[in-house]
């Protein structure tokens, strides 16, 4: 079956890598970036047959909403999955000690109230179908029970405490939709090789998207409100 797919931050990294993969599996990809006439990726990838690219700044209501209506026209029978993907991260020297009100704000502005926004802003398109799919892509960053081995506590809170917090958001709109057999989960994509990942990450982009994809095929209702890794094991929150 021929789903159609709404990703945020498809102008390179892993949002462009989930445009290529989905797109080649044949399914309709509306690939969202801040700019995406400057993205010579995605140009590469738009045909206007199964990629579309559409603006959308995640830190914008207006821009939001002008998507939304971009969509809602070209796909009046509504979207199956939403992939909530756009993301930024802070500098590796922030700690608990230095971390600013300002830093907290700004990453929080895009890694929570931007996911928050896109996804009410696109509810009554993927209402319209039966998938409805929402992937929200965290980090392990963000769990609290992993925070002894995998996040070091006094390294990057900003982006720590938002991915903890995109978490909880999972879960509450997991809870509000569940009556309507939506499916909202988290996943870690792994630590990527991504601008925001480095040169030094043990991932490909290739085999994190490969493995998210694989799961978000696999999971119905009873995955509502879980968090994956893109290898498909549960997390603890
Ligand atoms: P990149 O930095 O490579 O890409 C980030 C993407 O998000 C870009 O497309 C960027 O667009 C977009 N973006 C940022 N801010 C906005 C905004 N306000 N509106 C719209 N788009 C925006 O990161 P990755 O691909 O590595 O990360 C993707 C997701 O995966 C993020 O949520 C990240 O937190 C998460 N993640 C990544 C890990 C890794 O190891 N790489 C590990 C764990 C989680 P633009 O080109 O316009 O800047």
């Amino acid at each position: 079956m021929t789903l159609t797919y709404v990703i945020t931050g498809a102008s390179r990294g892993l949002g462009l890598e989930f445009v290529r993969q989905i797109s080649s599996q044949g399914h309709t990809v509306y690939a969202l970036a801040r700019n995406p006439e400057a993205s010579k990726g995605l140009q590469s990838l738009i045909d206007g047959k199964n990629v579309f690219a559409v603006k959308l700044d995640a830190n914008s209501e207006k821009s939001i909403k002008e998507a939304v209506d971009e969509i809602n026209i070209n796909v009046p029978g509504g979207i199956d999955i939403l992939i909530n993907n756009a993301g930024i991260g802070c500098d590796a020297s922030v700690n608990v000690e230095n971390a600013t009100k300002q830093e907290y704000m700004r990453i929080f502005e895009t890694n929570v109230c931007g996911v928050s926004d896109i996804t009410q802003a696109f509810l009554p398109l993927l209402r319209k179908r039966d998938t409805k799919k929402i992937l929200n892509i965290s980090s392990v960053l963000g769990s609290i029970s992993a925070t002894e081995t995998a996040n070091p506590a006094s390294v990057k809170p900003p982006y720590c405490v938002s991915k903890a917090a995109l978490n909880m958001l999972t879960k509450m709109f997991a809870n509000h939709l569940a009556d309507e057999k939506f499916i909202v989960y988290a996943s870690h994509p792994g630590w990527v090789k991504t601008d925001m990942g480095g040169d030094s990450a043990p991932v490909e982009q290739t085999d994190s998207i490969a493995g998210m994809l694989k799961v978000l095929d696999s999971v119905t209702s009873k995955d509502n409100g879980e968090y994956y890794n893109y290898t498909g094991e549960k997390f603890t929150w």
